[in-house]
């Protein structure tokens, strides 16, 4: 199904507007005016941006900010490198507490869990992150951690436009 991923990226963004309300955090769009027509199964697509954003909120202290930023790009998507895959680029990224770089290999791992979040008893399975990433790689895509301790964290989910370079995967 082909899907405008912007206004699906709104709609995720309006639902976590008010959890974000609740710790005074702010949601920065950096989101291009036209269309991104891209094909895509909502439903999945919206679980993986609703669990990256979920995080985002539920990682970042009071007052922080959460920015999602959406583009197209050039990109080499996996291993064959073909440098002139289309994709939709799209970026979480938060001012919260970050994550350990040697905790990092293991965040889309099933019931993996940080020390600071089951330190910090912030409720969560340890599952988000394993199933967005199952659903993007099904989509074709890529999905990619950056992150500082105590400055936070970035979320890059990169997604193939034409529907034939899925095959790449
Ligand atoms: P669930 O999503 O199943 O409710 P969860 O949020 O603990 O539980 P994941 O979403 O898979 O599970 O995330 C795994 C772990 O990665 C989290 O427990 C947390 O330690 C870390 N993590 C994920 N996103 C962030 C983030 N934005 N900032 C800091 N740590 C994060
Ligand atoms: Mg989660």
């Amino acid at each position: 199904k082909a899907v405008n991923a912007i206004v699906l990226l709104e709609q995720v963004i309006e639902r976590v507007s008010l959890d974000a309300g609740n710790k005074q955090q702010h949601i920065c769009r950096n989101l291009p005016a036209e269309a991104i027509v891209i094909p895509l199964d909502p439903h999945r697509m919206t679980q993986v941006f609703l669990n990256l954003l979920l995080n985002a909120v539920r990682y970042t202290p009071e007052g922080g900010t959460i920015t999602v930023s959406a583009k197209r790009e050039a990109a080499a998507l996996h291993k064959l490198d073909r440098s002139d895959v289309h994709v939709l680029s799209v970026t979480i990224s938060d001012t919260g507490s970050g994550i350990a770089p040697d905790q990092l290999p293991h965040l889309f791992n099933r019931f993996y869990r940080t020390d600071e979040a089951r330190s910090r008893h912030t409720g969560g399975t340890g599952l988000g992150l394993a199933i967005a990433q199952e659903l993007v790689l099904a989509h074709g895509g890529s999905i990619d951690v950056e992150s500082v301790l105590g400055e936070g964290t970035s979320f890059v989910v990169r997604l193939p436009l034409n529907p034939n370079d899925s095959a790449l995967v």
